[in-house]
This record gives structure tokens, C-alpha cells and sequence, in this order.
């Protein structure tokens, strides 16, 4: 740009100055031919006398030759050419015929050269040729070239400066960024990158911390359910252990006590196993190994599981009651349905009281297919209702273990329910007791043709 600006608007200049030159130049030659015109024949006083009458105000150096391009008449007074031949390019061209004009513009001059031949009765009897040379143009010329380096200068350095200033920001800015993911890099996910402003690296630094909050949630939620999953295991592990130091280390033990230890370890590896089920089903599920899904009609498979659980209910001295609508269908695979009514229903009767009442429903509402299991029993706290789907979460472990709970069992509900666009949704209800809502979409059945 900068080479632009100190080149382009010289040239034009120039040009303009040589058109301009090259109109007067040849304007003034052409009165000089005119005033010679109707002599038969140039001789240096014919020439000197018309020339007399003429102006040269402006012009350094005025010549008139012959036909053979003799000098006839030369306005410099020292080293006068008048006798001898003047052969320049311009009067030579002259003398052809030719009208002829140049100019160059060289060390702080321009020198313009014109010159014109002179006729009579259409033969070219001689020439007139005039050389201006002009500085003042020139100091112009010369005065805006200054100037433009003056401010190509100027704003040569100011576009330094600013881009010195912006490379810095930037590559300070790049430098906190490089800074915060090489600590991150190294485990330290509470760290965060403190870029400020608009532009696309503080966004990348606004986007940088937001993963590295996702990032600090779920090693988080690993950390505790590795403590979780371990805690959880220990305990039966542990039990097994004792109970079978004490069937080896105790003497003559009698075959009813035996027993009843081989049957509290039987219990025990029942419920690790369990753990490990449940444990594997939500490692399937955080992968996303699914079944591909297919159109499954719930009633079939709420009969199903209702049929069961009524014998369970039935010994607990629970009344366990269902209804529900036609044409339920959804999305999904058999087992997950089946999975998800067995453990709201299972809970229901597992945390009601003898005596107490769970019912389900099955209904579509809008483009939904709903299932609510409600039971009477003690509900759930409200402070622990936000917190009841995650891992491992209990509100009585006590209670939940001796009921042969794992904890996970509300968890692999919501995770089972999401993965098929479904949610679920836990609450009191207002006469006491808990309410477990499950929506998912409603897969409208085509009619044939
Ligand atoms: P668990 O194997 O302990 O039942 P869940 O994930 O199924 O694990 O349930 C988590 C906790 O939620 C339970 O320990 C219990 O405290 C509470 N809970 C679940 N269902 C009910 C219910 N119907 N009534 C009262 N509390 C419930």
C-alpha cells in the first residue's frame, strides 16, 4: 500500500505536467512556424527578423534550421549553433514532416523538446524547435513525493506500533490459554483459563473452561462411584470373610449353626452379585451399548411384570392394583421396559409398610405414554427427592440393605428411560407417599391402507 501510495499518485502527476508540457510546447512552436510561413526560402535574417515579432516567454532555448537542418536562428546568445547543423531527433522528424514532441522529468527538471516543420507550398523549407526547461513544476513534483514519504512514514510506524500492541495481546492471551490446558493436562481440573474480552480466543478460553467444568463433574462422579462401587462391595465381602473364620475357627461347631452361616455367606454373594449386575447394566448403559430398539406395546409386558410382583406383594401383605389404556407404545426393547416397571414396582412395595397399597397406571397423554407407580408408604424426603436417581444415593441405607437393595436401582431407571428420549420424575404425594412418574414418546401406530 505504502509503495502504492508513494508511486501512483507521481506518476499521474507526471503525466498530467507532460500533457500540459507537450500543449503549450507545441501551441508556441506552431506560432513561431506561422509567422514564418509565406517566406519561399529561411535565411538568418528573414528568420531573425519574423522571429523578432514572436514571444518566447518561457521557452530556454529556441532553434530554426533550414531544410538541410542548418542552425538559421538560436536564441542562446553563448555557444550559439547558428551555421552549424542541429540534427536532435526532434528537428530531424521535423524536417521529415513530422510534428514531434518529448519530455523527461530528471533530477528536479522537466525538459520538454518540440518542434514542427515549416512549409511552403507544401515543401519543407526548414524547422522550429523549442527546449523549455522547468523547475518550478519540477519543485512541485518534488515537494509532493516528500510529503508522501512523510506520511508513509507516519504510517509505517503507526501500523508497527499497533501491530506490535496486537501480537502481544494475542499472544498473551494464547500464552494464558496454553497455560491453563497444560495444567488441566496434568489433573488440576479446578483451573481455569482468565481470558477477557470478545474476540475468538477468549471464546475459545470461555469454551476451554466450560469442558473443564464437565471435565471436573465427571471425574467428580467417578471418584465416587469408585468409592461407592468399592464401599459397597467390601461390606458383603467382609461378611462373607467373618462368617466363614468363624465356621473354621470355632470348635466343634454344630451342623445347625454351620448351616445357618452357610446360608447368611449363600445371602450375602447373592446381594454382591446383584451389585455386580447392576453395576454391569449401567457400564452398558454409560456406553451405550443398546439393543436396537423396536416397537414394544407396554401392556403385555406391565401384565407380565404385575403378575410377578403380586406374589412378592402378597407375602409382604401389600395390595398391589393396576390400570391401564390401549395402545402404549413406545420405542424401546422388551427387557428395558420390563427393567423399569420391575424396579419402580419393586421399590413401591419394598418401602410401604404391611398393609399399605401400590398402584400403577399405564395411560398415553398427548404424545406421551406415561407410567406412574404411587404407593402410601413413608415418601421421601423433600431434601433428598433432587438427589434419589444418583448412584449409590440412599435414604436409609439401613433400611434399603436389609430389604436387599443395591442403591442403583433408581439409576438405572433414569439412565434406561433417557437414552429412549423418555425422563422420570420422583414426588410426594399430598396423603402421604411417593409417586414415580415415567414418560416416554409415543410411537403412533401407522393404519395399512
Ligand atoms: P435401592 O436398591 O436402595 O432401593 P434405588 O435406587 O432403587 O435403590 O432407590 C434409591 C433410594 O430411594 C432407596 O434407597 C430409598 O431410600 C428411596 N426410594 C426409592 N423408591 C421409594 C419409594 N417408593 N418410597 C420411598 N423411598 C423410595
Amino acid at each position: 500500500m505504502l509503495l502504492l501510495l508513494n508511486t501512483y499518485p507521481l506518476l499521474v502527476s507526471e503525466d498530467l505536467v507532460f500533457h500540459a508540457k507537450a500543449t503549450n510546447l507545441q501551441s508556441s512552436v506552431s506560432v513561431m512556424v506561422n509567422s514564418l510561413s509565406g517566406l519561399a526560402r529561411l535565411t538568418e535574417e528573414n528568420v531573425s527578423d519574423a522571429m523578432a515579432l514572436t514571444e518566447e516567454a518561457g521557452l530556454s532555448r529556441v532553434l530554426v534550421t533550414d531544410g538541410s537542418g542548418r542552425v538559421l536562428y538560436d536564441t542562446r546568445e553563448t555557444d550559439s549553433a547558428v551555421g552549424s547543423l542541429a540534427l536532435y531527433t526532434e528537428i530531424v522528424r521535423a524536417l521529415l514532416g513530422y510534428d514531434a514532441f518529448s519530455c523527461t522529468y530528471q533530477r528536479g527538471a522537466f525538459r520538454s523538446r518540440a518542434s514542427s516543420p515549416v512549409m511552403y507550398q507544401s515543401q519543407i523549407i526548414g524547422a522550429v524547435y523549442a527546449y523549455e526547461y522547468d523547475t518550478q513544476q519540477a519543485e512541485l513534483l518534488t515537494g509532493l513525493q516528500e510529503t508522501l514519504l512523510r506520511l508513509s512514514a507516519v504510517v509505517g510506524a503507526l501500523v508497527l506500533v499497533l501491530s506490535l500492541v496486537l501480537s502481544k495481546a494475542l499472544t498473551h492471551k494464547i500464552g494464558l490459554l496454553l497455560t491453563a490446558i497444560r495444567e488441566v493436562r496434568e489433573g488440576a481440573y479446578s483451573h481455569r483459563a482468565d481470558i477477557r474480552g470478545r474476540d475468538e480466543i477468549a471464546q475459545i478460553g470461555y469454551e476451554f473452561n466450560s469442558l473443564t467444568d464437565r471435565l471436573q463433574t465427571t471425574e467428580t462422579a467417578r471418584r465416587r462411584f469408585v468409592s461407592d462401587a468399592s464401599h459397597e462391595l467390601k461390606t458383603p465381602l467382609a461378611a462373607i470373610r467373618l462368617l466363614s473364620d468363624s465356621i473354621l475357627q470355632t470348635e466343634n461347631i454344630d451342623r445347625e449353626t454351620t448351616k445357618e452361616f452357610v446360608t447368611d455367606i449363600g445371602r450375602e454373594a447373592e446381594r454382591l452379585s446383584r451389585i455386580t449386575e447392576d453395576l454391569l447394566r449401567l457400564t452398558r448403559l454409560d456406553n451405550g451399548v443398546l439393543d436396537p430398539p423396536a416397537a414394544v406395546d407396554i401392556l403385555p409386558v406391565l401384565e407380565q411384570v404385575m403378575r410377578m410382583m403380586n406374589l412378592v406383594a402378597q407375602e409382604k401383605g401389600v395390595d398391589l392394583t393396576y390400570t391401564a389404556g390401549e395402545d402404549c407404545v413406545v420405542l424401546a426393547t422388551k427387557d428395558e421396559i420390563h427393567q423399569v416397571i420391575y424396579n419402580l414396582t419393586d421399590n413401591a412395595v419394598k418401602y410401604s409398610a404391611i398393609g399399605g397399597s401400590v398402584q400403577v397406571s399405564l395411560d398415553r397423554e398427548g404424545s406421551q405414554v406415561v407410567l406412574a407407580v404411587s404407593d402410601n408408604g413413608a415418601g421421601i424426603p423433600e431434601a433428598d427427592l433432587p438427589r434419589i436417581f444418583e448412584r449409590f444415593y440412599r435414604v436409609d441405607k439401613a433400611r434399603s440393605r436389609a430389604a436387599g437393595g443395591t442403591g442403583l436401582g433408581l439409576s438405572i431407571v433414569s439412565d434406561t428411560v433417557k437414552r429412549r428420549g423418555g425422563s422420570v420424575e420422583a414426588a410426594n404425594r399430598s396423603g402421604g407417599g411417593a409417586v414415580f412418574t415415567v414418560r416416554w414418546p409415543l410411537l403412533e401406530r401407522r393404519e395399512g391402507p
